[in-house]
């Protein structure tokens, strides 16, 4: 069946005009696989699904991005660029949200974020919503941080009574971070520390002198606080499954959000996306937003999806066996909620009203920064694309907060400020040239990742009246901090000021930005994994308990957020689900 829409009138939603299409015409629209969304979690759907020999239909909203081809300013320089890489007074004007990341919102890679203008929504509280619509989705824009989750993380539901509680444990997804890891690519430095597994280390990147300062002081001013380098998905040593897509190692040049003409650094257009193509399994569909799931009430599974062109703006509709979705946390919510059929009222497998609900970020308020004096005549080399990290220490062993439940590490790093930064300007000649040739002061940051709670009324629904340009329902967030995230904040705010003290750096200042959710970019939970089919939207293998055929794997599927990174964590519950799905359609329950 194909599917014109056409709007306008006075008509509030779209007409659909039906017409029947049988034979070669459905034909042509049928895959073994649909995947909506090519960022980080739906290019390990699609890389895993063609590689186990399914015909995949990849849809992507976005335009398509090559890799190398279309980094057009991966090798430029702010003075190659016309206006120096500064925001030009529309850009400013037109995102007032994605400009807040400003290391990355900018003329070299500002073109792999959206234009807050051109896609609404609707904050019912603060929330900042950072998105990048293009094939690779945001995998070309990530800091590249992958720490993986334990026990600690998978058992505090359960354990405090607080949401549901997880349906895996750590043992069950190990193998699978180390299937990732193994084909990402991520470079760190084995600890031993219970609650942060190592991993499948590549050579480590190194600390500078100042962090390796901080290092020695702190164990020194609280033992057993672990401050390491952060694990991160650069390139340190290609090894042969990087090679064989053409990666090499990372140059230090810190311009990953360019995208990187060596595959320095993970991304699906680097890595997911070519391991796909390369079994001429994989089709992508750019331009292509996906709509909603059609869902076939006799049969009791999904059918397929439609589909709107975003440029002719018609509906058509694809069909397959399974459909994997993966368009990131609050675009699948979309996607489900959209998805209405008289089974299903309120959105495709809502059976348990939790669609929607436990939308989490993680909590980047806490913030320190330090002057650090000494080391003048030490510097680094090269730009390192990492960072430093300090695990969590709260509520871990015989740490017990009283005011907080779970914890937060901190995102850390020295460096020294711009060449020339420390010179008196009053001074001419000789005397001016040479205080140019020294780098400024050395300072030190850090900034809180803490675990925000699932809460029931942190919530994604969608808008009755308003559409997008391309007619889907704006999407309405109401979500904020609560009291246990007020809390560790003031908590985490506090002990960065006592331990920059104690490593003896100086003018230190600690804070709270009070930034709102979202800007962490780490959006997480509305369409939950969990035992119970009442309370909970997905079993143990991300497949929805209520339509076996439909699996989620972005960050929609988390029961809780821990504080690390999450991204290794989707990637390595794609490739399980994926590897669950070829298992039951070989069986045939799918
Ligand atoms: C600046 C920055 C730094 C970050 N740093 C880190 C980090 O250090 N570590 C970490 O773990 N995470 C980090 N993240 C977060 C990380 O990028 C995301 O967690 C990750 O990309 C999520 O993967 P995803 O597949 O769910 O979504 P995405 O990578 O966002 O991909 C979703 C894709 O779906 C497409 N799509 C959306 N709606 C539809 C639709 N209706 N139809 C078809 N296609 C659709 C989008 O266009 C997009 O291409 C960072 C993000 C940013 C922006
Ligand atoms: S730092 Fe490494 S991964 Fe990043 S752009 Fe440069 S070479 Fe590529």
């Amino acid at each position: 069946m194909v599917v014109i829409i056409v709007f306008g009138g006075k008509l509030d939603r779209l007409i659909y005009i039906e017409m029947n299409v049988q034979g070669e015409a459905k034909t042509n629209r049928t895959y073994d696989a649909i995947v909506v969304g090519s960022g980080i979690s739906g290019g390990w759907a699609a890389k895993e699904l063609c590689e186990k020999g399914l015909k995949v239909l990849l849809l992507e909203r976005g335009r398509n991005v090559e890799h190398i081809k279309d980094y057009s300013t991966t090798n430029k320089n702010p003075w190659d660029l016309p206006h120096r890489n500064r925001l030009t007074l529309s850009a400013y004007d037109n995102n007032p949200i994605q400009r807040k990341v400003a290391y990355a919102f900018n003329e070299l890679s500002g073109n792999f974020f959206i234009q807050d203008s051109d896609h609404p929504y609707v904050q019912e509280k603060p929330f900042d919503w950072i998105r990048g619509y293009q094939v690779g989705g945001k995998s070309l824009l990530w800091a590249r941080w992958v720490q993986r989750w334990s026990d600690l993380d998978f058992e505090a539901n359960v354990k405090q009574g607080i949401g549901v509680d997880w349906p895996i444990r750590y043992k069950d997804i190990a193998p699978w971070y180390s299937y990732v890891e193994k084909f990402v690519g991520v470079s760190g430095t084995k600890e031993g520390i219970p609650h942060l597994p190592d991993g499948e280390f590549l050579p480590p990147m190194e600390l500078n002198c100042v962090e390796k300062h901080f290092q020695d002081r702190l164990k020194k001013s609280h033992p057993g606080r672990h401050y390491i380098i952060s694990r991160t998905a650069n390139l340190t040593e290609a090894q042969e499954v990087h090679k064989k897509l053409g990666r090499g190692n990372c140059q230090y040049r810190d311009r990953c959000s360019t995208g990187c003409p060596f595959g320095g650094y993970f991304s699906s257009n680097s890595s997911t996306l070519p391991a796909a193509k390369a079994t001429g399994n994989l089709t992508i569909e750019p331009f292509s937003v996906v709509h909603s799931v059609i869902y076939d009430e006799q049969k009791g599974r999904a059918s397929g999806v439609r589909v709107i062109d975003t440029n002719t703006k018609e509906m058509s509709e694809y069909f397959s066996k399974i459909v994997f979705l993966n368009a990131a946390t609050i675009n699948t919510t979309l996607i489900l909620l959209n998805s209405i059929s008289n089974r299903f009222p309120t959105g495709l497998g809502n059976d348990s009203d939790t669609l929607g609900r436990h939308l989490m970020d993680h909590n980047y308020r806490g913030r320190a920064t330090a002057s650090v004096e000494g080391f003048e005549d030490m510097y680094y080399y090269g730009r390192r694309p990492a960072g430093t990290y300090l695990a969590r220490f709260r509520n871990v062993g015989n740490d017990k907060q009283k005011d907080f439940v779970r914890g937060y590490a901190y995102a850390c790093g020295s460096s020294r400020g711009g060449w020339g930064r420390g010179v008196n300007m009053d001074l001419i000649g000789s005397e001016l040239k040479e205080g140019m040739t020294v780098p400024g002061p050395w300072s030190f940051g850090m900034t809180a990742m803490g675990e925000m709670l699932p809460h029931p009324d942190n919530r994604v629904t969608l808008d009755k009246e308003k559409k997008d340009a391309w007619g889907m329902p704006l999407v309405n967030i109401n979500c904020q901090w609560r009291e246990n995230e007020d809390a560790m904040t003031k908590d985490a705010v506090n002990s960065a000021a006592e331990m920059l003290e104690a490593a003896g750096f100086k003018d230190v200042t600690a804070f709270d930005n009070k930034q709102a959710p979202g800007l962490a970019i780490h959006e997480l939970g509305t369409c939950r994994m969990g035992r119970d089919p009442k309370t909970s939207m997905l079993n143990e293998w991300n497949q929805m308990h209520a339509v076996k055929n439909v699996f989620v794997t972005d960050g929609a599927c988390m029961t809780s957020s821990a504080c690390q990174n999450p991204s290794i964590t989707y990637m390595a519950l794609t490739a399980r689900a994926a590897n669950h799905a070829v298992e039951e359609l070989n069986r045939q329950n799918l």
